[in-house]
């Protein structure tokens, strides 16, 4: 979840309107095989902030915004996850580090919880409830969209471990630990580093989350984080809207050297679209305002799968979290081009599978088993 303002949104508005082209790499044009190889895998999302945005501009209701219509102002809506492929998304319950001022951090995140509820009552034949690999597997076999939350900061926890569980109890399955600002306990990528990465009660955060079978997400942390908490983590961690370091050196996208600890962790790290922590670091200094295309989102995946493996990258778009997206990847409608764009590239069926959606399922399944111990 990024904060827009104002000059953003005229920003990003005016980039609709130029449909601005990588002029070297061609549109993505879908094959009836890239139809047909995207729509038989589970795409499995990362990370979706339409809850924060229904409460931003919709008031927090369905009544004011009717997501089986078409909501142009928003990337995602019924209409379009069904033509996106979407087959499982985890929900954002992201609330603003600034709660930490206001001391209502955990009121803020249930009544984002309720939002998904609403959700999930009000269009049933769409949406079901996950808690866990196997509902999902379910859901997905009935044709619904599966549907599992997120928390996006540890300040929804208020520094109490008993919140932690509450959140657990109410359907969340991952927590990143931190959002944009330090906590108490662990540092944030984008803030000045305070603790060296996490304290003693940071780590006491991780083994817990191990103990329910909640995933560790490390997007947003310091690379110090990162580390210790993939040293304390005895589950596969997440990356639940993360890009590569290597291709756009942006504070909050993964070294290569944490990459190239994810095959002995299990982890994922799932591919987050914003311009600005996609576009290369060279086009960006050209242009700070370049939205870029989709070639530029599967370059971050073709590099995350070399460096770390196939069996470790996958998707986690940010949708309705970000002003400014690459061309060809502007909603949740777009996801097909992914698939076609990789198959163009030489990526089999079954790895295509994985990164839709296989890879961060075995991460889950990896995490519920340790939590069984
Ligand atoms: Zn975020």
């Amino acid at each position: 979840m990024i904060r827009m303002t104002l000059v953003a949104a005229l920003a990003a508005l005016v980039q609709t309107g130029s449909h601005a082209q990588d002029t070297a790499r061609p549109a993505v044009v879908l094959t009836d095989e890239g139809r047909a190889v995207h729509f038989s895998g589970m795409l499995f999302d990362g990370h979706n902030d339409l809850p924060w945005e229904l409460r931003e501009s919709g008031n927090s209701s369905f009544d004011q915004v009717d997501i089986a219509k078409n909501q142009p102002h928003q990337h995602t809506d019924i209409p379009r996850l069904k033509r996106g492929g979407v087959k499982a998304q985890f929900w954002s319950v992201y609330v603003s580090a600034d709660t930490m001022l206001t001391g209502d951090a955990l009121l803020q995140t249930m009544q984002q919880i309720d939002i998904v509820d609403q959700m999930l009552k009000r269009y049933p034949q769409t949406f079901e409830f996950a808690s866990s690999a196997a509902e999902i597997e379910r859901i997905v076999k009935s044709g619904k969209i599966a549907s599992m939350m997120g928390v996006e900061g540890g300040h929804s926890i208020e520094g109490s471990l008993g919140n932690l569980r509450r959140l657990y109890d109410r359907g969340c399955r991952y927590m990143t630990l931190t959002h944009s600002k330090n906590l108490s306990w662990a540092d944030s990528a984008t803030d000045e580093e305070k603790h060296g990465g996490l304290t003693d009660f940071g780590k006491e955060v991780v083994r817990e989350m191990n103990r329910l079978g909640m995933l560790v997400d490390l997007s947003h942390v310091s690379p110090a984080v990162m580390h210790q908490a993939i040293d304390v983590s005895s589950a596969p961690v997440i990356f639940s809207h993360s890009s590569a370091l290597a291709i756009n050196d942006h504070a909050r996208n993964v070294p290569d050297d944490v990459l190239k600890r994810m095959p002995d962790n299990g982890g994922v790290v799932m591919v987050n679209f914003f311009s600005k922590f996609v576009i290369p670091t060279a086009q960006r200094n050209e242009n700070e305002d370049a939205p870029g295309t989709i070639h530029d989102v599967v370059d971050h995946i073709h590099h995350i799968a070399t460096v770390a493996g196939v069996d470790h990258v996958g998707i986690g778009s940010d949708f309705d979290g970000v002003p400014r997206l690459p061309a060809q990847l502007e909603d949740v409608s777009t996801y097909p081009l992914i698939t076609q764009e990789l198959l163009n590239r030489g990526y089999t069926k079954p790895d295509i599978h994985k990164i839709l959606g296989g890879n961060v399922l075995r991460a889950l399944r990896g995490a519920e088993k340790v939590a069984k111990r």
